[in-house]
């Protein structure tokens, strides 16, 4: 099936599934998520915790299809849909979205450039190389009345793609992508790191009003301001590549106010995993 077949397989938005269902994924043959499962229904709004190294990134990169993160066993459905074989492309595409911890530069490249490429191939997912961008005319009006609305400069959007830019200018970059892309599923990873705790309710704020309840909503975040306005439906706990607990709004607020100490004890073995995982990466730094 294409990824067109994808797309027409979601029509009312409550339909949309993403699942992930005990998934196994390796870095350099070195097992990271070991058993993962996690469903999230488009309007959801899930919240993924967890301390370092627990494989919080690992999943939202394997959901992406990120070429590093080999997926050993298990599936990754959209609308039952397996994603495992598709290219990231196709994934966006398809409706999915990650804003990632760490985004890339792309000198020479300007955001609306690329966003006008990025939304043309999502609205078309059939679109080929070289078929026509949307017009430019409607884009522009679009992108700047987003930008108003998000209380961006619109000078913001003739600059090169993370070219220099601060933490807090990606993380508004990765917003207004949001925004402009609409996914069905958005995976948010650290939107808050690196931010003030102005700028992060104001992230927050912005992520609300992008309509996160159109979305199927993952953050991945360790700061409360960032959920203060997008109050998780469900929270997930990783420790040791899998999810050791999943509760609801108040499981967040507990681990905000108290830490892992009671998750840690709860989970020896998950806690000895993540321990020697964390060890592995000390002897062998991460690129
Ligand atoms: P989190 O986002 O929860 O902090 P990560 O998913 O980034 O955790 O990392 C989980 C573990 O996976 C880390 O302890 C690290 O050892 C390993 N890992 C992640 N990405 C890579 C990589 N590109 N190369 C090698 N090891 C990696
Ligand atoms: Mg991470």
């Amino acid at each position: 099936m294409t990824e067109a077949n994808v797309a027409e397989n979601s029509n009312a938005k409550g339909d949309d599934v993403l699942r992930i269902v005990d998934l196994h994924v390796s870095v350099n043959e070195k097992p990271i998520l070991r058993g993962v499962n996690l469903t999230m229904r488009r309007g959801e709004t899930h919240a993924l915790m967890g301390p370092n190294g627990s494989g919080k990134s690992t999943l939202g990169l394997a959901i992406m299809g990120h070429p590093n993160y080999e997926i050993t066993r298990g599936h990754i459905e959209l609308n039952g849909v397996d994603l495992v074989e598709l290219e990231t492309d196709q994934r966006a595409r398809a409706g999915i979205f990650m804003a990632f911890q760490r985004p890339v530069a792309i000198p020479g490249v300007k955001l609306a450039d690329f966003l006008r490429h990025a939304t043309t191939n999502v609205r078309n997912p059939d679109r080929k190389e070289g078929e026509e961008l949307i017009a430019m005319r409607d884009f522009r009006k679009e992108l700047r009345s987003k930008m108003e609305h998000l209380r961006m400069d619109p000078e913001f959007a003739r600059r090169y793609v993370n070219d220099g830019f601060s933490g807090g200018e990606m993380k508004r970059a990765e917003i207004l992508q949001l925004a402009m892309l609409a996914p069905k599923f958005a995976i948010l990873d650290e939107t808050d790191s690196g931010l003030d705790a102005d700028a992060v309710r104001l992230a927050s704020e912005s992520i609300a009003e992008i309509g996160r309840k159109n979305m199927g909503l993952l953050i991945i975040t360790h700061h409360d301001k960032l959920l203060e306005h997008n109050p998780p439906d469900f929270t997930h706990v990783m420790l040791g590549g899998r999810i050791v607990e999943t509760g609801g709004v108040e499981l967040a607020a507990e681990l905000h106010n108290s830490g892992y100490d009671r998750i840690r004890r709860a989970y020896p073995d998950a806690e000895a995993e993540n321990r020697a995982m964390l060890e592995q990466e000390e002897a062998q730094p991460v690129a």
